[in-house]
């Protein structure tokens, strides 16, 4: 029993020196991240881009590719995630910033407001039940968690990410961080794809024109670029495919690994889990993109403007006739301690 306590303390004392090196070393990864997504713009633009064909057609998409790139980075690392102890902020304190630029704006106004939640005929949204945090004491509503690193409860909680983005990804600016994701794999595999005959050029492979190099970016850094734009298209087109997956499950990164556990509990019973906040895969996307019926206009996916979630994160969307999830019964939730949310890239 003693060196069972002696094993747990001395586990959490290295958790604790972990999010301390986490939580320091997170500056250093982002500036890592934007020297090299810098590199891979500069590649692109020296080397690849004046070959294209078409370039008052395939110029404007490469540089809304770039645009759309950059602006979410800017916007996941410098958009808070929203925090439990933020005040409710109404839609109409909000308008005067969100009149700038890097706003876009809405196709209708809104037909009507319900508790900081966009109202509709056929969303059923519930007001979110409050619980309090063991770890900071804070009133908190459903799917908030509580970061170790940042040591505040994070409204809808996905994970947080020390690499590229040094911050929690939450209600405010998960939207930010797979559209990131998302530009980040599209300008890998474009360029993966138009700069295989440079890479083949810079190499001296096949080409009577080996020692022709006519850009600024020297041949060795093009070709690490490549490289390295090949994997980061592979390994960040997993995690982004990973992400969609459960955004399209009405889930979180947090609520992924719970729901499995709820689940088995369930099949354990005869039972069958089902997750509230799931209203179909194209519901599900439509809500967290917030575009579709109510939201706003599709083209917001194509140009690199703020938009605000459909919720202030204290009531959620959920299936007709759900207040809860069917399948997990009163205590058997899993809160923060016990399974630890841990930080992910
Ligand atoms: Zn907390
Ligand atoms: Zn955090």
């Amino acid at each position: 029993m003693m060196c069972s306590r002696v094993v747990f303390r001395c586990f959490k004392a290295l958790e604790r020196l972990g999010d301390r090196i986490t939580g320091a070393a997170g500056p250093f990864f982002v500036a890592f991240a934007v020297i090299l997504i810098s590199l891979g713009t500069v590649c692109f633009f020296d080397v690849i881009m004046p070959s294209l064909m078409w370039p008052l057609i395939s110029g404007p998409i490469c540089v809304l590719i770039a645009l759309n790139l950059w602006m979410h980075y800017f916007y996941v690392i410098t958009v808070p995630p929203g925090f439990a102890d933020d005040p409710p902020v109404a839609d109409s304190a909000k308008s005067s910033a969100q009149n700038s630029i890097f706003w876009a704006s809405k196709k209708a106004p809104r037909r009507g407001e319900l508790a900081g939640v966009r109202w509709s005929n056929e969303l059923v949204i519930t007001q979110a039940g409050v619980t309090k945090c063991r770890k900071c004491g804070q009133q908190r509503p459903e799917r908030a968690h509580h970061c170790r690193i940042c040591k505040r409860c994070v409204l809808k909680y996905d994970h947080h990410c020390p690499v590229r983005v040094n911050q929690c990804v939450g209600l405010h600016n998960e939207r930010h961080f797979v559209m990131f994701m998302a530009y980040l794999v599209i300008a890998c595999v474009s360029l993966s794809i138009t700069g295989f005959p440079h890479v083949l050029q810079a190499l001296g492979a096949g080409s009577t024109y080996a020692f022709d190099w006519p850009h600024h970016v020297p041949q060795i850094a093009f070709i690490l670029v490549y490289i390295l734009a090949v994997v980061m298209a592979l390994a960040v087109g997993i995690m982004c495919g990973f992400h969609l997956w459960t955004v399209a499950h009405g889930e979180t990164t947090v609520e992924s690994q719970d729901h499995d556990t709820y689940r088995r509990m369930a099949k354990a019973r005869n039972e069958t889990f089902i997750n509230s906040y799931d209203l179909g895969k194209r519901r599900n996307l439509e809500l967290f993109f917030n575009v579709g019926e109510n939201g706003y206009p599709l083209y917001t996916l194509f140009v690199p403007l703020r938009i605000n979630p459909y919720t202030d994160g204290r009531a959620w969307a959920r299936r007709e006739g759900y207040n809860a999830h069917r399948g997990v019964r009163e205590g058997e939730e899993l809160t923060d301690d016990d399974g630890e949310d841990e930080g992910e890239a």
